[in-house]
């Protein structure tokens, strides 16, 4: 069996001729671009046999299931939602590949006992109403068609409307979930997003667990008062507080290998250069793929920042306004995808993902890998995101043969 690089490179070309604007591409969940490639890609997997179905809030299932000899399948896909003037490859390989992998089985007549089913997740970047992996969630059932109604989009439409006026049924009795019963796990090809593998000069990763993540908002409430008049001693300045908490609470990572701490969000009022700041409100991102690291850093930041403003004379309310935890791939589809990727003698190391993705969502319930592609210069949600296609079919490759060692 081979991946036919041509096929898969015309088959990149022609979906993101579909959908390019002046800078990127631009194809989000449920617009006319998106319709477009979805009629495409369905139609191909008819054309090889595989049975479609849609649920109501657009997840494409296609099932190619030749033999006809069990119920349990192989989940393999990704997204092809992008952000506003996104990239040409992120959640588009995954799907693009996947693609590639059933019609390479088809055409070999593979003797595929187990189903191998192409999963295409809804609304994966969030760039509609603003919440990610809408399609996901909704298939494991973290979200009902109830909680698209409290979703709006720029235009004041709910999530709810949106999406059946985009022509979407709504059918959630006859809508196929993931719940293990019927799956045997999911393998999600992506690129990294990253710049690991890049750095590295390797063509592929194989991922061992996805970052957990805590949000933290910090409200530093002073006194504003005018900044000529007040002397140094009698001010109450939320600013310089929570500059002394930002630059500190960025050390802490010193003493965590793999943790990562960034303060990207901050917003001080009056926001005038003669005030002094009566309020500064910044958020603190903490990651890692160590739990307990994740909660301990939380605690030492949460305390430091008690003790800064106890010092400064000014007041803080700390609100954890976000959090997910760590998620770890199962072991033997992970040790499964490197042994073949030995065999297939393709350059690869283990690593951890920095971003979350659909997989996430159905880990836990069924056992769930990823395979990493490089992102040439770890540049990614930008139209200036590219990965090399010969690492796109060596993601392919290893997705293919991997693949057939379950459902054959
Ligand atoms: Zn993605």
């Amino acid at each position: 069996m081979k991946i036919n690089d041509s096929r898969l490179a015309r088959n990149f070309e022609f979906v993101n001729s579909q959908s390019a604007t002046e800078l990127g591409c631009t194809r989000l969940s449920y617009s006319s671009e998106d319709l477009k490639v979805r009629e495409y890609i369905t139609n191909e997997l008819k054309a090889l046999g595989a049975q479609i179905s849609v649920d109501s809030v657009g997840n494409i299932r296609a099932k190619y299931n030749p033999a006809n000899l069990s119920t349990k399948s192989l989940l393999i896909g990704s997204h092809i939602d992008t952000v506003p003037n996104g990239g040409k490859y992120d959640g588009l390989t995954g799907t693009l590949c996947s693609l590639e992998v059933i019609r390479v089985l088809h055409e070999n007549k593979a003797a595929v006992k187990h189903p191998i089913e192409l999963v295409i997740f809804a609304e994966e970047e969030g760039s509609n109403f603003g919440v990610t992996m809408i399609g996901s969630k909704y298939m494991v059932k973290k979200l009902t068609l109830e909680d698209l109604k409290k979703l709006y989009n720029d235009q004041k439409q709910t999530a709810y409307d949106y999406i059946r006026e985009r022509g979407f049924e709504f059918h959630p009795d006859e809508d196929q979930y993931v719940d293990g019963s019927n799956e045997l796990g999911m393998i999600e090809l992506h690129v990294e997003q990253g710049g690991i593998l890049d750095h590295q000069g390797l063509s592929l990763g194989i991922v061992q667990a996805i970052t957990g993540m805590n949000t933290i908002q910090m409200t530093v409430k002073g006194v504003s008062n005018h900044a000529g008049t007040t002397p140094m001693r009698y001010r109450k300045d939320s600013l310089l507080a929570a500059s002394e908490m930002i630059y500190k609470i960025s050390k802490f990572t010193t003493s965590y290998e793999t943790a990562v701490i960034t303060v990207g969000k901050i917003s001080v009022s009056p926001n005038a250069s003669n005030v002094i700041a009566a309020e500064t409100i910044f958020n603190v991102d903490i990651r890692d793929v160590v739990q307990e690291n994740i909660d301990a850093i939380s605690q030492q930041v949460e305390a430091l920042c008690y003790e800064i403003a106890s010092e400064n004379d000014v007041e803080i309310d700390i609100k954890l306004i976000g959090s997910s935890k760590v998620v770890h791939m199962d072991e033997s589809l992970v040790k499964l995808i490197e042994e073949q990727a030995k065999a297939n003698q393709l350059s690869n190391m283990r690593m951890n993902s920095g971003a979350v993705h659909d997989n996430a969502m159905l880990n836990g319930i069924i056992p769930t890998a990823m395979i990493f592609v490089p992102s040439i210069g770890g540049v990614s949600h930008s139209p200036y995101e590219d990965t090399k296609f010969a690492d796109i079919v060596a993601g392919a490759e290893l997705l293919l043969f991997t693949a057939a060692r379950i459902v054959i």
